[in-house]
């Protein structure tokens, strides 16, 4: 995420921000229109799905308002949200709208924000050489995307076919497994955000790694994504072990738009990590993770049944849980899934990192040791795979190559 202030305009990473605050602004505005409008009824008091809609608009609209970069801490996000969450609720106790200002509504917007934040502060950039690379293309790649409104059309098709698919989905299994009784359309609803959640997310990944593999030809910067032309061919391009060397690389050839140095590694070819150390990677924030819910879920269970006939303060509080709505509690049970599925995620993403990071030391392609391997070349090829490999300097001492004689 580069800092728009240092960014010349009509570049492609300025344009992208411009287009998501483009974006976020409409969002708002189709929030704001659809909370305030005079007595309509939808997403309103006895709408079995009330308090999953408020959630999951005001949820999309955090999601976006991170990514419009107007506001660099998370922190500061999060309370800027729940203001305007805040103020939407407030605007409602106009007489004249018709509308009614509700504390519950107010909490179910702030609990979608506070899980969307988390996924976004779980997405955040980690490691420190290969992956901290690995991400900038990822995400210099994204604003590419968001730059041509072809994207932006794609991603909102997706997510209305992902909705159509997912809440009969969402249906069918309350039907089938659930069957609390005739809420369809609770299930039905988290159906369909499921539904858009995968569509979206499959097509946004699809979209970033095919523009990750043409970038690798264009070579753009990795802080605007102004592109120029190569000095070089691109075929030289995979060459770069033996081409550029610690005490030979061109670094001092600038971006013409933004001055941002551009280096060698920029966009030589890295070898995908091993699917094995993927998964390895992940195993141990999975089963914590699981086990982290099957706890929490007994020990909850456990306190509300011993101690609200001892208790009056549990009995309070378990009496005005059960009189809130269904969807209210349903958003309390995702909530408590959703940020333990965070925290699993950001614990896999940084222990992915971490082997990332060991690139240039052992192939990410297939754990050969490279440090034997054109030892002062800061990017290259694999010997055992073919795969490719670079050396970030500041990255891990461990994997520094061990000097040869
Ligand atoms: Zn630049
Ligand atoms: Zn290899």
């Amino acid at each position: 995420m580069t800092d728009l202030r240092v960014l010349p305009l009509g570049t492609p990473a300025a344009l992208a921000i411009r287009n998501i605050r483009i974006a976020w602004s409409v969002a708002l505005v189709f929030v704001l229109v659809t909370t305030l409008w005079p007595r309509l009824s939808i997403g309103s008091g006895e709408s079995p799905i009330d308090k999953l809609i408020h959630a999951a608009a005001f949820g999309v609209l955090a999601a976006l308002f991170v990514y419009t970069r107007w506001l660099r801490s998370l922190w500061w996000s999060l309370l800027f949200m729940i203001a305007v969450a805040a103020l939407d609720e407030a605007l409602q106790m106009i007489p004249q709208l018709g509308r009614s200002a509700d504390f519950d509504d107010w909490g179910a917007d702030v609990v979608g924000i506070a899980i969307a934040l988390s996924f976004c502060m779980a997405a955040r950039p980690v490691g420190v050489g290969a992956s901290r690379l690995i991400g900038q293309r990822r995400s210099i790649a994204a604003d590419l995307l968001f730059v041509q409104p072809t994207a932006w059309l794609h991603l909102l098709t997706v997510a209305a076919l992902g909705f159509a698919a997912g809440a009969p989905l969402g249906v069918l299994l309350d039907s089938w497994f659930i069957r609390k009784g005739p809420q369809p359309w609770q299930y039905g609803f988290i159906g369909g955000m499921l539904g858009m959640a995968v569509g979206v997310h499959a097509l946004w990944e699809a979209g970033v790694r095919a523009r990750v593999r043409r970038a690798t030809s264009e070579q753009p910067c990795l802080a605007c994504g102004a592109s120029w032309p190569l000095t070089a061919p691109a075929a030289a391009v995979a060459d770069l072990g033996t081409e550029f060397s610690n005490t030979t690389a061109p670094a001092t050839n600038h971006c013409t738009r933004c001055g941002t140095p551009r280096r060698a590694t920029d966009w030589a070819p890295i070898a995908p990590l091993q699917a094995s150390a993927e998964l390895g990677a992940c195993l141990l924030p999975i089963l914590l993770s699981t086990v982290a819910l099957v706890v929490l879920s007994v020990t909850f269970i456990t306190i509300v049944t011993t101690l609200r006939l001892r208790s009056d303060f549990v009995l309070r509080v378990d009496t005005w849980y059960q009189m809130l709505p269904t969807d209210a509690r349903i958003l309390g049970d995702i909530a408590t899934v959703a940020f333990i599925g965070a925290c699993g995620l950001a614990a896999c993403r940084r222990r992915i990192a971490a082997r990332v990071d060991q690139c240039g030391a052992s192939c990410l392609g297939c754990g050969f040791d490279l440090r034997a391997t054109t030892p002062t070349a800061i990017a290259g090829t694999c010997h055992e795979c073919g795969g490719g490999f670079v050396r970030i300097a500041t990255a891990t001492p461990s994997a520094l190559p061990e000097p040869t004689a």
